[in-house]
């Protein structure tokens, strides 16, 4: 299904990269919220996050302060002019978010996960006009990330956006949550005119994380930022480790380095052209080295051979896995690309000899 989209149009926001939201993990208090905020402020931010409803792992810890938190984002705005976001999870919040007048909302990772939520958030939100963020679902499954879109879209909302927050593995690694770059690419690559934030501070999990993750966003052209602030991180009630103070933020903003996502270098443009040639060959090689392999299966079928013969592919894995090393290619790879090229090899083998 194709999306109908509009741009975001975030009120007051200047669209040059990055557009920045930040503000705490969750809204602890009226103080700590205000106080945050005009730091934040201070330090140029135009978008302030805030979450009033928190997803927890286990019961028992904080969960957020629910309603009662909407109105000190109210506050935020006036005093601040900063537009608000938070998280909903439900019709309720939905109601409640915009009854409080914020201005955007997002649908977390463990939502996203959940077509039954996805769907009761899009029925709330039927005849309305409000940007919508959707975060990547837990698991790394792109269809669930755009089926969400899809129900969202559905509901008549063309401002849509998406955060990439990361993918959570069962063995904890360097990043709370893996990046999975190719992820979100194809995602881009598939809906070209989506605007794509990234979330350093749930993907890293980690404070030294969030400034390369940053300029690593920067650097595969996403469009903005959301990132976890907090007034005073070492007390936060919920994912301390990850969050910043606003002016280690505005620090770390102002040392991004943001590259042009157009392209209008001539050399950029005729280097891009070699590279589409060799692809070109190599589609052709493999389509020649393709109609050999069913040639070789021909044979195998009149003289009654296994089409797989595992002393041959050991050898051509052996083979070009050194060659490729001695041109500076890694073994893993080439073995990778061989195994592949085996693969395609084999399957078109069995067809041909299967073919009546
Ligand atoms: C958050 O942004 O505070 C949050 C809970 O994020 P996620 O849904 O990515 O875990
Ligand atoms: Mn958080």
């Amino acid at each position: 299904m194709e999306l109908e989209l509009k741009p975001l149009n975030l009120e007051g926001v200047s669209e040059s990269r990055p557009i920045v939201m930040s503000g705490p993990c969750s809204a602890e208090t009226e103080e700590q919220v205000m106080k945050t905020a005009l730091e934040l402020a201070k330090n140029g931010v135009r978008i302030f996050r805030a979450g009033v409803w928190k997803p927890r792992t286990k019961p028992g810890c904080f969960e957020g302060n629910g309603e009662k938190a909407l109105p000190w984002l109210e506050e935020v705005k006036k005093e601040t002019g900063m537009l608000t976001t938070t998280e909903v999870a439900t019709s309720a919040h939905v109601e409640a978010a915009l009854r409080h007048g914020v201005d955007i909302l997002w649908v977390g990772a463990r939502t996203t996960a959940n077509p039954f939520a996805v769907q009761d958030i899009a029925d709330a939100l039927k005849g309305l006009d409000v940007p919508v963020l959707v975060k990547n679902p837990v698991n790394p499954d792109l269809e669930l990330w755009i089926g969400a879109l899809e129900r969202i879209n559905n509901a008549g909302i063309k401002r849509i956006g998406v955060i990439h927050r990361g993918f959570s593995t069962y063995e904890k690694k360097l990043y709370r949550n893996m990046p999975m770059w190719h992820i979100p690419i194809e995602l881009s690559r598939r809906i070209p005119q989506l605007p794509i934030f990234c979330d350093p501070s749930h993907m890293g999990g980690r404070r030294d994380l969030i400034a390369p993750i940053c300029q690593e966003a920067m650097d595969l052209g996403f469009d903005g930022l959301m990132i976890e602030s907090h007034c005073a991180p070492d007390a936060a009630w919920s994912d301390a480790k990850q969050q910043i103070t606003p002016d280690v933020l505005g620090f770390i903003l102002s040392h991004l380095i943001i590259r042009s996502t157009t392209t209008t270098s001539d050399n950029l443009i005729t280097l891009r052209h070699h590279i589409d040639q060799i692809d070109d060959d190599l589609i052709d090689l493999l389509t020649k080295r393709m109609h050999i392999g069913r040639e070789i299966a021909l044979y195998k079928k009149e003289h009654n051979m296994t089409v797989v013969q595992t002393h041959r592919y050991n050898e051509i894995i052996d083979k070009r896995g050194a060659q490729g090393i001695l041109h500076g290619l890694s073994g893993d790879f080439v073995k990778k690309v061989f195994e592949a090229i085996h693969e395609e090899s084999v399957r078109q083998q069995l067809e041909t000899i299967n073919k009546p």
